[in-house]
């Protein structure tokens, strides 16, 4: 097995990734990206982005992230469309190794976002293309005029439910609360639109079906008063927030409870010298795309600064 050392190695290729290559990439620092298993990351499941700014249009997800990977190589980052293993940043320089490599940095900057959240039910994942998704825009076109559900409360959950509206008959939105968490203009597009119905106070507790003839209804346990009802329905859409991938720096950097990186106030500093997190493995916050390319400017200049201390 080789190894090939860097100066700055970026692990993710998100907003947040991608503009700390483009930044670590014009300071002269020629940069590695190890991209992961889905270059773009999670812009690469939506559609139309209608707030990232410059765009007065609106910019489709996919070609959001290939504009900034193409700006990124432009200025000389490398690029290795592979997953990292395991990491070593008890010795320096870091260690990073992928199923092909080892990788050695100076510097480290994490990148790694987050993963769709699941309700842990027994056959949830087992049922992952048989009717369960987390993503309207891969998997919405196969519910042509059927009845389907979105499970949250938030701008992602009202986001997939009108998306959906395009191919199904009707979608249900089911909400452990009365009210949704979700931005008052999602809120609106939600309430106006005839298709979406809303199911207040309510948790799916059970999915009814197995491969390969799919999910057929589940059981909704209410919020209130812990009754059930059935509802039938062929596809049901998980909306209801996220995990970061920080799993690989675990025991290495410290972690909050749950699981996002833990950085210095107004900084992308971890608790390991030279070691940076950026985007959505550290935010639970905001969560967007500008913020997490914001974040990885800011994790770029704090490297750039580090290695110039060295
Ligand atoms: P979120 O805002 O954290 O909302 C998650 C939703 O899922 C909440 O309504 C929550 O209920 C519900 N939930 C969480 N765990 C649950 C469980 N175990 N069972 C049932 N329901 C559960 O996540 P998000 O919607 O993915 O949004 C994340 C961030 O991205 C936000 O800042 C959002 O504004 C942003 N975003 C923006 C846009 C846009 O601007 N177009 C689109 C998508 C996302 P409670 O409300 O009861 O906590």
């Amino acid at each position: 097995m080789t190894t090939k050392h860097f100066e700055i190695i970026i692990i993710g290729s998100g907003p947040a990734g991608y503009t700390a290559a483009i930044y670590a990439a014009r300071a002269n620092l020629a940069p590695l990206l190890i991209q992961g298993a889905m270059p773009g990351g999670q812009l690469t499941t939506t559609t139309e982005v209608e707030n990232y700014p410059g765009f007065v249009d609106g910019i489709l997800g996919p070609d959001l992230m290939l504009e900034m990977e193409n700006q990124a190589k432009r200025f000389g980052c490398t690029f290795q469309t592979t997953l990292v293993e395991k990491v070593d940043l008890l010795q320096r320089p870091y260690k990073i190794i992928t199923a092909e490599e080892t990788f050695t940095a100076d510097a480290l900057i994490i990148a790694t976002g987050a993963n769709p959240r699941y309700l842990d039910l027994p056959n949830e994942k087992s049922l992952i293309g048989f009717g369960v998704s987390t993503c309207a825009t891969c998997d919405g076109a196969f519910f042509r005029e059927q009845t389907i559900a979105v499970v949250g409360g938030g701008d992602s959950a009202c986001e997939e439910a009108l998306f959906l509206t395009r191919f199904a008959k009707k979608v249900y939105l089911i909400h452990r609360r009365d009210q949704l968490r979700a931005s008052k203009i999602m809120q609106d597009r939600v309430f106006k639109n005839p298709k979406i119905e809303m199911i207040w106070n309510s948790g799916v507790s059970e999915l009814i079906g197995e491969k390969p003839t799919g999910l057929q209804k589940v059981i909704l346990t209410s919020t209130l008063d812990n009754s059930k009802r059935e509802l039938e329905l062929t596809g049901i859409f998980m909306a209801i927030g996220h995990v970061p991938n920080s799993q690989l720096f675990q025991n290495q950097l410290d972690l909050d409870s749950d699981g996002y990186i833990i950085t210095a106030p107004d900084s992308t500093k971890t608790t390991v010298a030279g070691v940076f997190a950026c985007g959505d493995v550290r935010d639970k916050v905001y969560r967007q795309a500008i913020t997490a390319a914001g974040s990885g400017c800011m994790a770029a200049i704090e490297a750039e600064r580090y290695l110039e201390s060295l």
